[in-house]
């Protein structure tokens, strides 16, 4: 693993309307795309590009909604986003509610830390969406700490 495996981060992004500030001061515990189709249909995308962080270093001012499902591990998946313009601002997974799985492009400009370490739901990869060449891909989870 190189040095910048686990990036320490201080940021802060707003959701398009700006009625949403979000900050994370901390060190990244994993960064990764997910292919699974519930990532697809939340992003609108062919993957999910994810941060995973404490959620202890994570505050938001703003109002959030939030949407609960299964995920395929049988654990709730949550999701919040901003109650007023959508923009998506993190989820959460009932078997690992002390992490919060950020969206990277939230960060906008301010995301060069960025480097995915994995791709996970890889069996519902398509090809048309283009993946960094030789990064591990997965069928499904990796291990627990990094699964949504
Ligand atoms: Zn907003
Ligand atoms: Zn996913």
């Amino acid at each position: 693993m190189s040095s910048n495996a686990k990036p320490e981060v201080d940021l802060s992004a707003r959701c398009a309307c700006g009625q949403v500030v979000l900050t994370v001061r901390g060190r990244i515990r994993s960064m990764f795309l997910c292919s699974c189709e519930d990532c697809q249909r939340a992003t609108g995308t062919g993957h999910a590009t994810v941060a995973l962080a404490r959620l202890a270093d994570v505050t938001l001012a703003g109002s959030a909604a939030s949407f609960a499902r299964p995920a395929h591990s049988g654990a709730t998946l949550t999701r919040w986003f901003c109650a007023t313009c959508g923009t998506p601002l993190y989820a959460q997974s009932s078997r690992a509610p002390d992490l919060l799985m950020l969206p990277v492009g939230l960060f906008g400009p301010n995301a060069d830390w960025f480097a995915p370490n994995q791709v996970i739901f890889a069996r519902s990869h398509h090809e048309w969406d283009v993946l960094p060449a030789g990064t591990p891909q997965h069928e499904t989870y990796r291990d627990p700490e990094s699964s949504p």
